[in-house]
Formats: structure tokens, sequence, C-alpha cells
């Protein structure tokens, strides 16, 4: 067990022009502190008119020109090294609006450098659990929102929808042991850093869509991304199961912000209230005798039960702003802070003993034991094996040998005939695999006939380093071929997505089948299409859509120029292109570094050969330590061509990740930018219809005064078929034919005697016109032979 006290950081957040003076300092021993000085004139009415001075602790403060790397560095990667052993953590952001909660967990909206603890934490996670080749582990991710009391799942995905409240709301209970139950959030497997990367983007695409400028959702609402970890020894029942919270909480402003002495200001409402229930139990677990923690008062405090005075080692990120008009917030941001620094965790090692491993384990070993037992016992047989049997036999071994199960046993019986025939097969399988090798590589003899005829010692060992050196050259060649078809996937994707973004995304007009893949702004008429592509679920909202409408298209294109965001984007895939050069040509780089390494091996392959020749025809006696200068320089040489190859090898990931990121930071832009164009589309759309709708009635009021009692409409039957619906006779018609040469602009559902206040001519042909009208009419007239309408 772990008792440490709730680490607390502060953050300041880069401004222009600071209000307050202020100074941080930063001790190896006694940890760091921010001293903030209020200008008089700044401290009176809305600080505090007498104070001027605020001293506050942190275990670390981080000044503006902080990056987000070393946030990373010093904050959260111990907690990620405790949660791979096995313990909980969390690590949480509070301060204000506008503050950096988001930037600081999540990361900056534009650039792969900004990016948060979220994504840097997956990425040392899974490589840290690459490098224990010896564990057995899984990661699932779940990515909640709170809002209003209610918890939502971010990470649906059969999510189509748009608003937060369409999303599936997750139920937290509390069972007979008083454990969180947490229902109906999904928890999605993760097998890569590239699949836990996708599942943070689908989260936040749907955080992002879910906005609405009433909703204020971000500003709002508690955002919790949970890494679930579980590992275990191969062979061993006990597993380590922990999470890793990371959660951005709702802005802590305040009601009010002027007239509260200091006193006053930590008693003041939260915008938010579940933040103030977080208060609350922040306060009654530093008061030491208090028995009851309000933890069920509010969700979030109940979700993060563990989080606060549990089993968990946790983090605050105080975030703070110093600029003019937020210190007093800042200064409550920290009172908070100092606050939550005396709450004490107990963190244990969540171990515990899988049954299921456990019943296996212990089956494995009773039957291994009584096949001991019979086999002291019983007695031998010693007749052959059938056909039947043998062929079993066969099976059996191939089952066991294709198995990835580290666990997986060959379990025969007590039967020493089967045993035996199993370990021929087995030398059998062995030998064919190498013979094979060896011949198709250099046409030699399989190994334990060359090792028979060979009896030098020497020359053995340079067998066995060839066969090494050739085992290696394969793998590297492997290696490269999987890189390279990487690297062109990735240069696929990046030109498949600035494409999509500029001439497709960005260029509704264009006709072309492919660019109408992601043309339309219109996310209810799509099909996914990254089906295949990342983990197949990651980004809903890129959609492959239908023509627009000549309207929509127009709109799009002038909602287009009006909007900012669009530089980002712009600005964004330049980036992309440049990394996606830069891949191409550390691709290439990779390849011709391992055409050397291939080179150098055959050379000092060769130069061995010569060697161990040599070594046989010279007189021992001459003196000979073995040392021989080519040799030594071509090993030089392989070794630095080997580490100039794992570089760019290295670097190449690197960029690879750097690339996804950047995609996926696209995308979401995109997702947003479409999102906004539907709203925008659909509050025009309505507006217009208003309008429509009040000049009917103005011209139907007027109207009214000639015609009869009639009201006659027309109808579209349906937006997509341009039919008539039911209609009465109108005398409108009758009275003036030439009406009806106007359609209304949006196709909708209009009164037909309305006709006259448009002055779009229905097809521009007078001929069709009147054809129409007289189709019309005749019609009317069936219709009113037929007494459809006078029903
Ligand atoms: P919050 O989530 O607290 O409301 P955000 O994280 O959204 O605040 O930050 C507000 C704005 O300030 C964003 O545009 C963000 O990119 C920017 N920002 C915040 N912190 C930093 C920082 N440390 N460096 C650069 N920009 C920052
Ligand atoms: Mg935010």
């Amino acid at each position: 067990m772990v008792k440490q006290a709730i680490q607390i950081f502060g953050r300041i957040k880069p401004v222009k022009k600071t209000a307050a003076v202020y100074s941080v300092k930063n001790k190896e021993k006694t940890g760091g502190s921010l001293d903030i000085r209020v200008p008089k004139d700044q401290a009176e009415g809305f600080v505090n008119n007498k104070r001027e001075r605020y001293k506050f602790r942190f275990c670390k403060v981080f000044d503006q020109e902080t990056t987000q790397e070393e946030i990373f560095e010093n904050i959260a990667l111990p907690v990620a090294d405790s949660v791979l052993d096995g313990y909980n953590g969390t690590i949480f952001a509070y301060g204000q609006t506008d503050s950096g909660k988001t930037f600081t967990i999540s990361g900056g909206p534009e650039r792969y450098i900004d990016r948060g603890i979220i994504p840097r934490t997956l990425s040392y996670l899974f490589q840290r659990l690459d490098q224990e080749s010896n564990m057995i582990y899984s990661t699932h991710i779940s990515y909640m929102e709170i809002y209003n009391e209610t918890a939502y799942d971010l990470l649906d995905s059969r999510n189509e929808e748009s608003r937060l409240e369409d999303l599936p709301k997750v139920v937290i209970t509390e069972d007979a042991e008083q454990n969180v139950q947490i229902r109906n959030l999904s928890c999605h497997q993760a097998a890569t850093e590239e699949e836990a990367l996708n599942l943070f983007f689908l989260g936040d695409t749907n955080r992002v869509i879910a906005e609405t400028p009433v909703n204020h959702a971000s500003t709002r609402s508690h955002c919790i991304f949970t890494i679930h970890l579980c590992r275990r020894e191969p062979g061993s029942a006990t597993l380590r199961r922990s999470k890793l919270h990371l959660v951005d909480l709702a802005g802590s402003d305040r009601a009010s912000k002027t007239g509260l002495s200091g006193h006053l200001l930590t008693e003041a409402k939260y915008i938010n209230v579940s933040l103030l229930y977080l208060e609350q139990v922040i306060i009654a677990l530093s008061e030491m005798n208090r028995t009851h923690i309000p933890y069920r008062n509010s969700l979030l405090t109940f979700l993060l039960k563990d989080s606060l005075g549990g089993n968990c080692m946790t983090t605050m990120i105080a975030t703070l702003s110093l600029d003019k008009g937020n210190i007093d917030e800042s200064i409550s941001t920290c009172r908070y802070a100092q606050r939550v620094a005396v709450i004490k965790n107990e963190a244990v090692l969540n171990e515990e003993l899988d049954p299921v491993l456990l019943i296996a384990r212990l089956k494995r070993e009773n039957q291994l034991l009584k096949e001991q037992l019979a086999m002291v016992t019983e007695e031998q047989r010693d007749d052959k094996l059938t056909m039947e049997e043998s062929q079993k036999l066969e099976e059996l071994v191939k089952a066991f040998l294709y198995d990835p199960d580290p666990d997986v046993v060959l379990s025969l019986g007590p039967d020493m005939r089967k045993i035996q025939h199993c370990f021929s097969l087995l030398k059998m399988m062995i030998l064919n695999e190498q013979g094979g090798k060896n011949r198709c590589q250099d046409g030699k003899q399989p190994v334990a006939a060359s090792v028979r005829e060979d009896k030098v010692q020497h020359t053995q060992h340079i067998e066995a380093d060839l066969d090494k050196l050739k085992e290696m050259l394969k793998q590297r060649d492997d290696e490269i071929s999987v890189l390279v078809r990487m690297l062109k996937n990735e240069k696929n994707r990046a030109q498949g997505a600035s494409a999509q973004l500029v001439t497709s995304d960005l260029n509704p007009s264009s006709d072309s089948a492919s660019n109408v893949s992601t043309t339309s702004p219109s996310r209810e008429e799509s099909t996914d299409i990254m089906a295949g592509d990342h983990t197949g679920r990651s980004v809903h909202h890129m959609k492959m859509v239908q023509p627009l409408t000549i309207g929509k298209k127009e709109a799009f294109e002038i909602f287009k120029r009006d909007h900012g965001d669009l530089r980002s984007i712009e600005e964004n895939k330049i980036l992309l292109k440049e990394r996606s050069t830069v891949a191409r040509t550390l691709g290439q780089q990779m390849q011709e570094s391992g055409i050397r390494i291939g080179k150098l091996k055959k050379e000092l392959e060769v130069r061995k050969r010569q060697l161990a020749a040599l070594s046989v025809i010279k007189n021992q006696e001459e003196d000979d330590d073995g040392y021989d200068s080519v040799e030594e320089e071509l090993r030089k040489s392989l070794k630095a061509e080997k580490k100039a190859y794992n570089n760019v090898v290295g670097n190449l990931r690197e960029l690879k990740v750097e690339i996804q990121h950047l995609q996926l930071l696209q995308e979401r832009a995109k997702a947003k930018f479409l999102e906004e164009f539907n709203k925008w589309w659909k509050q025009e759309v309505s507006k217009s219809q208003f309008e429509e709708e009040s000049e009917f009635e103005t011209t139907a009021m007027s109207q009214s005064q000639h015609q009869t009692s009639l009201e006659e409409t027309l109808h579209p039957s349906s937006p997509g078929t341009p039919g008539f619906g039911a209609v009465k006779d109108s005398p409108a018609v009758n009275q003036h034919p030439d009406v009806n040469s106007s359609i209304p602009s949006l196709s909708k559902i209009r009164p037909f005697s309305s006709f006259q206040s448009f002055s779009i001519p229905l097809t521009g042909n007078q001929q069709a016109d009147s054809d129409i009208i007289a189709f019309f009419k005749a019609r009317q007239e069936v219709l009113n032979r037929a007494g459809v309408l006078r029903q």
C-alpha cells in the first residue's frame, strides 16, 4: 500500500500581458511556490481591497513557457509508471474556463507538438508494454462526458447523432460493498497505440460535435478518459488490473466575479454544481474527523470516489491564467489546490487471482500428476501406434506448435510410445524447416548433416554465426518491406486526406465520384468512408455523401469563404504533406541502409569463410591470435550502419505517429466544420421558411378579399419527387392562369395561391409552363369530377 497525498501542480497559461506580478520558484526539496502580487488598482473592487500578496505551495509550478512534453514528463509519466505497476491513477485539470485544461489534458487543436497528456500517455504506455514482451496484457479505453448530472458515452460506435442527449446514457451505481459500478459505458479494446488514439479522437470528435453555443458543453461538462490495463505473466493466474482516469473538469468559473472578499470568494457559487460538490468532498476529506464523505451528491464525485481519498494515486493540475480579469479566479483555483493537497490517498496494488485462469492451471497440473502417476504405476505398451493414432498425434503437435498462447501444453497421456512419436515428429519438422531454409537460401545441406560432416569446432562457430546473420538479414528484409508498405499506406492516406480536404470537402461543386465522397457537409445522408481504415469505427463523422442541391452547394461556398477555421485546416494540410515527404525520404534512407547492411553482411560472411579455411590450413604453431583487421573493420562498419538504420526506423516510427495524429486532428476539424455548416444551414433554411410563411400570410390575406372560401394548396408529394398532392380547385388559378409561372425557391410545401408573389419562372420555357398548367388543370377536373376533394 502506498499512502500519498494528492500531488498538486500549477500551470500558468501564456498570456500577452499579465495584470499581476508573480514569481515562480521550484526547489528540489521544498517543491514549488507561486507568489502573486496584485496591483492595488486591480485588487480594489474585485479581489480583495486589502490584500495584495498571495503565496501558494505546489509540488511544482510550470510557468508560461512550459512545453507539453515537460508537462507530460513531470506530471503524467510518474502516474503512468505506477499504473503499469498495478496502481490506479487519476490526473485531473482544474481551473476556470479558458485557462488551458483541455489544452493540458487533450492538447491543442492544431499542432502535433501541442498534443496533450492523453495521446502522450497512450504513446508511452504502449511503448512500455511493447518492451515487456514477456508479459501478457490487454488495454481497454472508455471515454465519457458528464453534463448536467448525466453521463454520456462518447465512444458509442453507432453514433450518428449530433446532440449530446442522443448519446447513450451511462448509469453509475454502487454495489453491496460500496464499489462504484458503471453500466452502459462501452469499453473498447485497443491493441495498439494507433487503435487507442483513434478511440480518443472518436470521443473527442463526438465531444466537439455535441457542443452548441447554447449548451457550452466543453465549459460546463467534465470529460473522463479512462485507460484500463490488465497484465499477467505467462503461466500465472495473478492479474494486475489498474486504471488511469484523465479528467478534464468543467470550468471552475464562479457565478459572480466582483464584490467578494477573499473569504467570501471561496464560498461563492459555482456555475457548475458538481464542482461545488467536488469541493465539499474535498473539504470533508481534508477534515480529519469527518466520517461521512458526501460522494453520492453528484455523479462526478461518485465516479471519482477512489481517486479522492481512496485507492488511487491522484494528481491535480491547477491551470491558471494571470491576465487582467482572471486573477481572482486564479487565486481561487490556487486556494482550491491547497485544500486538495491535504487529502491523502491509499493506493493498493490491484492484484487478483483470475478464477478461470486458476482453474485452468489446476486442471493442467492435475492432469500432469495423473500422467506421472500412470507412467510409474501402469505397464507400458510396446505395440506399434496405429495409423489413426499417428495422424492424431501429428495434428496435436501442429496445434501445439502454432498456438500463440505461451501457456499451451502438449498433453499426450502416460504413453511412452506417443511421447517418443511426438519427439520424432518435432525433430522432423525442425530439420525440414532448417533444411528447406538452407536449401532455398544457398543450396546447402541441412544443418544437422553439415554439423556431422564438419568436425572442426571453429567452422561450427562460423556456421552458427552465418545462420544468425542470415536470420537477421531476413528479419531486416521483412522489416523493410513492412515499413515500406506502411510508408506507402501513410503516403496514400496523407494524400487522400489532403485531397479530400481541399478538393472534395471544401469543394462541393466538384462532380467526380471520388470528390463527392467527402463533399457534402450533410452528416445525415452519409455512409462511412473510414471502414477498413484505422479501427473502422474511428471517425464516424467522415462520411460519403450524396451530391448536394445547387442551393446547398452555393451556401457551402459562402460558408467556406467566411469561416476562419479553414485556414488552420489548410495549414495542417500543408504540414501533413511536408511530413509525408520527410517520411518518404526516411523510407528511402532506410531502404538504402538496408541494402548496405546486406552487402556488409555478405562481405563479412565471405571474410569469415576465408579465415576459417585459412585456420584449417595454417600451421597451429604459428603465432596467431585470431585477430583480423579486415574482419574487424567490416564489423565496425556493420555496427555503424545498423545504428544508422535503427535511427531511421525510430524516426520513421515517430513520424508515423505524428502523421496519424495530424490526420486525426484534420478529421476532427473537418467534422467540426461540417457540423457547423449543417447547423448554419438548418438555421438558414428555417429562417427562409419562416419568411416565406409570413409572405404567404400577407398574400393570402390580401387575396382573401377576392377569393372564394376555398383554400387551395399545391404540395410536392415528397421532397425528392416533385409531384402534386391532393389539391382543391383554385379560382385563383382559373382566373389567372399565368400565376403558375413561378415556384418557391426551396421547393417547400406552399399554397398554390401564393405563387403569384414569386417572380421565378416555373421552368423558364413558356411551352413547358403552359403544359404543366394544362396538366394541372386537367387533373383538378378529374379529381373534382370524382368528387374526391369534396368529401
Ligand atoms: P479550458 O479547457 O480550460 O477552457 P483551453 O484548454 O480550451 O481552456 O484553452 C483555451 C485556449 O488557450 C485554447 O485556444 C488553447 O489552445 C490555448 N492555450 C491554453 N493553454 C495553452 C498553453 N499552455 N500554450 C498555448 N496555448 C494554450
Ligand atoms: Mg476545455
